[in-house]
């Protein structure tokens, strides 16, 4: 099956075929797809335009391992844990960097698992590859691309003949917003800073050569630097939020390609349009910023809680590089779909129904397959769902498989669907999570049968009271 992506570098959906596929040389177990996607500062919870990138280049993720073996797929999402934000954060809360970065860290990984996110391939962090931001910023100012100035070092744009292919910025435009903030070492204003010198309390290494002073790196740097160490000087693809575009991936474009002498970074440059909330821009002083880890327990009017699934399907409703408007019908709208597939589903729980063969990437729809691999087309994708579900309802097994391998491929259900069933009842009260689990392992078991178990068990512990219910209840299904 064709996988055609779209590339913002070319501006155009593009075949996608990995760089190993192109070169018969490279024997079929040592073929790797490489993927880099930038991740988050971790300073605070993540919200929930933050989760966009994940789920995307993870349903993208799923869709490669589908593709070309599980094996095969080496997704690398690095942890920025170096940045002023978390400088100020911890000193705001008094507690040490690491431990910021630490806790934030976890909160994020719990956060991206409850939306059905597999843990990538590697999870650099910046702090632990000073070393290779070290080595590439000695090679850029050796080969004339960077210099050194007031303990800075800094990335020579003009050095760069192409600069700016990725954002197409008219060179004027660039120039205008480098302005906002000249700092007189620059010897262009759109040079920009590959290291810095640390003030006292701030984390800080020793500098590259030609500096005296400790210092810390730039942000564009970190990338260029973990990519390199866990994917090669090129790779397949790259991704993150469309506000990366310019300048951060611009300026990795331009330091990789300078350092390995390459003219290209990545074969596809890929961005996931922005989320904004109730037709809002999301900013703390609107008051309409939303962290995942709020909606995952309740809504911003203060009750409702929302499932990872359904928080999962309201972002896959709306194409990836598309805006998304986040709000509260859009969710009611994903939690609506859900049920209706669930309970679809619930008339199949019999036991075995749930298990790993019936979810298998073989029973996925093919329709699905093609929409997906047409740029990630998960709103077409949703649309094939719902189709199947008049099939389920009328008792089709077929069709069930479908629904339920088509969900887990979209990393809907990936917890045990009792995860989801149980989510749709909108409860925390546990008493009821429980009787509905109950429910649910009752469609599994015949009836009868556990009817039959429950008696003996209760004639072994003497329950003469409850062995009686049992009875009774079995009469009542016509058994004596
Ligand atoms: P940050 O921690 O701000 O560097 O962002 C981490 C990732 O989230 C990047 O890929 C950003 O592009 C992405 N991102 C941040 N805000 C939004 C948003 N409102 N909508 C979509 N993606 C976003
Ligand atoms: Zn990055």
């Amino acid at each position: 099956m064709e996988l055609k992506l779209y590339d913002t570098l070319t501006r155009e959906k593009r075949e996608f075929v990995p760089i190993d596929w192109q070169d018969s040389s490279i024997l079929a177990d040592r073929r790797r797809v490489r993927m880099y996607v930038c991740g988050p500062t971790v300073y605070d919870f993540a919200h929930i335009g933050n989760a966009r990138p994940v789920i995307v280049f993870d349903v993208l993720y799923r869709l490669l391992r589908h593709l070309y073996g599980e094996k095969r797929v080496t997704y690398v999402r690095n942890i920025t844990d170096v940045d002023d934000k978390i400088n100020a954060r911890a000193a705001e809360r008094g507690i040490s960097i690491r431990d910021l970065t630490e806790e934030t860290y976890k909160n994020f990984k719990d956060d991206v698992a409850a939306l059905g996110c597999l843990p990538p391939d590697v999870e650099p962090r910046a702090t632990e590859h000073i070393d290779e931001m070290k080595v590439l910023i000695e090679r850029l100012v050796a080969s004339g691309n960077a210099y050194v100035a007031e303990d800075h070092v800094l990335f020579s744009v003009p050095s760069m003949k192409d600069y700016g292919k990725l954002s197409k910025r008219p060179l004027d435009e660039m120039i205008a917003g480098a302005r906002v903030d000249v700092a007189p070492y620059k010897r262009d204003p759109m040079d920009f800073v590959l290291w810095k010198p640390s003030k006292a309390g701030e984390p800080s290494w020793p500098s590259p050569s030609g500096i005296a002073a400790p210092g810390r790196p730039g942000w564009h740097i970190e990338c260029s630097a973990m990519s390199w160490k866990h994917l090669g000087e090129s790779f397949d693809i790259h991704g993150g939020g469309i506000d990366l575009v310019f300048p951060h991936h611009e300026n990795e474009i331009a330091q990789s390609c300078s350092a390995f002498h390459t003219s290209v970074m990545a074969n596809i440059w890929m961005h996931n349009g922005f989320l904004q909330v109730e037709g809002e821009k999301m900013s703390k002083s609107l008051g309409n910023f939303v962290t995942i880890r709020e909606l995952l327990r309740t809504d911003r009017f203060g009750s409702q809680r929302w499932s990872g699934e359904v928080l999962r399907i309201a972002m896959l409703r709306t194409h990836y590089r598309k805006p998304i408007d986040w709000t509260v019908a859009g969710l009611v709208e994903s939690e609506k779909a859900l049920k209706t597939w669930a309970r679809a589903l619930l008339p199949f729980m019999a036991k075995g129904f749930d298990d790993d063969s019936n979810s298998s990437t073989e029973f996925v729809p093919r329709a699905m397959l093609v929409a997906l691999c047409n740029d990630l087309n998960t709103p077409a994708v949703l649309a094939e769902l719902h189709r199947l579900v008049p099939r389920v309802n009328e008792g089709s097994y077929e069709a069930a498989r479908a629904l339920l391998a088509a969900l887990r491929f979209l990393g809907i259900g990936h917890l045990p669907i009792f995860g989801a069933m149980a989510a749709i009842e909108e409860t925390d009260d546990v008493e009821k999570l429980e009787k509905f689990r109950d429910f649910v392992v009752d469609q599994m078991e015949s009836k009868v049968q556990q009817l039959i178990r429950r008696r003996s068990e209760a004639r072994a512990a003497k329950n003469w009271a409850q062995s009686d219910r049992i009875r009774d209840e079995l009469a009542a299904t016509g058994v004596e």
